[in-house]
C-alpha cells in the first residue's frame, strides 16, 4: 500500500513537471542578443570608408540593444536595427537602394516572429521610406503574408507610414552602378566587383541588410530589407521578402537572415534550410549556416547568412568567393562588435 502511494506521488510529480515545462512556467533565463548584417563583399574598404559604415552598423546594433535591454521584444529590436540601416545611403535598403534595369528603385522586406510564426513582407514597393515597417503592417493588420507593388505602397500610406517619391532613393553611386551593370549586360549583386572588371566605379558598396534577435523571453525574430540586385528586371522579386528563403524565425530552432544571389536562395529555401538542418539533423547553428551556404554555392550562388539559435548561439557563413560578410553582434551590457571582411588597415 505504502509503495503504491509512493509511486502515485512520483507519477504526480512527473506529470506536473511535464505540464510546467510545456506551459513554459519553468521560465529559463535567456541572454538577449541582436545580430545584423550589411551584405557580403568582394571589395576592400579604405580606413575612411570603413569608419563611415561601421558607425551606422554600431548605431543599428545599439538601437536594437536598447530595446532588448529594456525587456522589449525581438520583433521590435529587429525593426529598430533595420530602420537605422534603411535610413543610411550606405546600404542597399531604403535610402541606398539599387536601381532596376528601367531606372526605378523597388524595395523588398520581410519580418517574422518566431513565437507566433506570424510573418509579413512587402515587395516591389516604390514609395515606402522604411520597408521593414510596412512588413510589420502586413503581419499585424492583414490576413496576408506578402503584398507586392502598388498594393504595398497603398497599404503603407493608408497606415500612416512615411511616404517618399522615387527621387528620395536616388544616390549617385547606385546610379553609376546601374550604368556599370548595363555596360557589362549583367545583373549585379552590390558586392560584385564592378569597379575591378569595368574600371568605372570607385565606391565600394554595402548590401542588403538583416537583423535577427533573441529577447529575454526566449522569442526569436528575423527581418531583412533590400533594394535587390542592380539591373534586375522591373518587377523581379528576390529572396529577401520570401519567408523561408531570405528570412525565417521559429522559437523551436533559429532566426535567420540571408544576403546574396536571391534567385538561388529562393531555390534552396535557404533560411528554412538552416532551421531544418538545426532541428532535424541536429547540426549546430554555425554548421547549419555553413551547410546551407554550400548548397547555395553548388547552384552557383554567392552571399552570406546570419543565424541565432533558441539558446542565443550565433552562426555566420559566407561563400568563399567573397571577402566576407559585414556583420555585427550586441549582447546586453556589452559594447556592440562589428566584424569586417578585411582587416582594418
Ligand atoms: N538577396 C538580395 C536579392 O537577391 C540581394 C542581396 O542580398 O544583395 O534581392
Amino acid at each position: 500500500m505504502k509503495l503504491l502511494i509512493k509511486s502515485k506521488n512520483i507519477l504526480l510529480t512527473l506529470a506536473s513537471i511535464a505540464l510546467l515545462s510545456s506551459t513554459n512556467v519553468l521560465a529559463k533565463n535567456f541572454e538577449p542578443v541582436i545580430v545584423i548584417h550589411g551584405g557580403t563583399s568582394g571589395l576592400g574598404l579604405t580606413e575612411e570608408e570603413f569608419i563611415k559604415r561601421e558607425k551606422v552598423m554600431k548605431e543599428s546594433l545599439k538601437a536594437g540593444q536598447n530595446i532588448l535591454e529594456k525587456g522589449g521584444s525581438s520583433v521590435d529590436a529587429v525593426i529598430a536595427a533595420i530602420k537605422v540601416m534603411e535610413n543610411s545611403p550606405e546600404f542597399n535598403a531604403g535610402k541606398g537602394a539599387v536601381f532596376t534595369s528601367d531606372g526605378f528603385n523597388e524595395l523588398d522586406a520581410s519580418l517574422m516572429d518566431g513565437k507566433s510564426l506570424n510573418a509579413g513582407a512587402i515587395a516591389m514597393a516604390r514609395t515606402i521610406k522604411n520597408p521593414i515597417e510596412a512588413a510589420k503592417i502586413v503581419m499585424d493588420k492583414t490576413p496576408h503574408t506578402l503584398i507586392a507593388g502598388e498594393g504595398a505602397d497603398k497599404l503603407a500610406k493608408n497606415n500612416g507610414l512615411e511616404i517618399v517619391n522615387q527621387k528620395y532613393f536616388y544616390t549617385d553611386h547606385r546610379y553609376k552602378q546601374l550604368q556599370d551593370a548595363k555596360k557589362s549586360k549583367k545583373v549585379l549583386l552590390d558586392s560584385d566587383k564592378a569597379k575591378a572588371h569595368l574600371g568605372i566605379s570607385t565606391e565600394p558598396y554595402l548590401g542588403t541588410v538583416g537583423a535577427i534577435a533573441l529577447d529575454k523571453n526566449g522569442n526569436l525574430a528575423a527581418g531583412t530589407s533590400t533594394g535587390g540586385t542592380t539591373n534586375k528586371m522591373t518587377g523581379r522579386i528576390g529572396d529577401s521578402p520570401i519567408i523561408g528563403a531570405g528570412n525565417y524565425a521559429n522559437n523551436d530552432s533559429v532566426a535567420v537572415s540571408c544576403t546574396g544571389t536571391g534567385d538561388i536562395y529562393i531555390r534552396v529555401a535557404a533560411a528554412h534550410e538552416v532551421a531544418s538542418l538545426y532541428k532535424y539533423k541536429k547540426l549546430s547553428v554555425q554548421k547549419a549556416a555553413e551547410e546551407t551556404i554550400k548548397e547555395v554555392a553548388e547552384l552557383g550562388g554567392t552571399g552570406g547568412i546570419i543565424s541565432i539559435d533558441k539558446n542565443g548561439k550565433v552562426g555566420y557563413a559566407w561563400t568563399k568567393d567573397k571577402l566576407g560578410m559585414y556583420h555585427g553582434e550586441a549582447r546586453i551590457g556589452k559594447e556592440p562588435k562589428i566584424f569586417w571582411p578585411v582587416d582594418k588597415k
